[in-house]
């Protein structure tokens, strides 16, 4: 399941959404089919990092439950105890946010950034962010940081991701790009 025995550096885990979608050319169906490593492997510039990718599941983040939640926070809890330096969680982005308040209280006193990221238009498409929003995660995870968040676009250009705490990241827009906001905070910083 693109499991890789790799240990230290970045941890990339999938949950599946749009960011790890494949397209179905017959009726143009997104699935959310592409393991982790596959997509490392159409992110060429990802090598600049040590990282490792595993398939946690591969689910429409609406079909997600408490249950995956516990599957995940597990899985992140092994990672990071296994050495990993920062993990990054490919993530559907409709629950998104309620999983990464979720994480934020299963986890506590991260030694370790623990990053989500998706995207809210597959990869088939000209105004994809899947790539822009996956490089500016793993740059998040490897920064010195010990808490949940989440990196997705700030603008409606391709100009640069916004890093916002995982307790107060709302999705505001269903398609926009630059749908993700911080609500009475400030995101932590901007990446580009
Ligand atoms: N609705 C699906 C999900 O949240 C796919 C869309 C997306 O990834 O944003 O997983």
């Amino acid at each position: 399941n693109g499991e890789e025995e790799v240990k230290g550096g970045i941890a990339i885990l999938g949950c599946g959404g749009t960011i790890a979608s494949k397209i179905e050319y017959k009726t143009g169906a997104v699935y959310p089919s592409i393991t982790p490593r596959e997509l490392r492997l159409a992110f060429p510039a990802l090598e600049r990092w040590n990282v490792h990718s595993r398939r946690i599941f591969s689910l429409l983040s609406e079909d997600m439950s408490a249950y995956h939640w516990r599957l995940l926070a597990d899985a992140i809890e092994e990672e990071i105890k296994g050495g990993s330096e920062g993990v990054v969680v490919m993530h559907g982005t409709d629950t998104m946010t309620y999983t990464a308040a979720a994480m934020s209280y299963m986890l506590q006193n991260l030694p370790a950034p623990v990053v989500f990221v998706g995207a809210q238009r597959s990869a088939d498409r000209p105004s994809s962010e899947n790539e822009m929003n996956m490089l500016n995660a793993v740059f998040s995870a490897s920064q010195d940081l010990g808490e949940v968040a989440v990196c997705m676009h700030a603008t409606t250009s391709d100009d640069y991701c916004h890093l916002h705490r995982g307790t107060r990241v709302r999705k505001m827009h269903t398609s926009r790009r630059d749908a993700f906001r911080s609500i009475g905070s400030s995101p932590l910083f901007a990446v580009d």
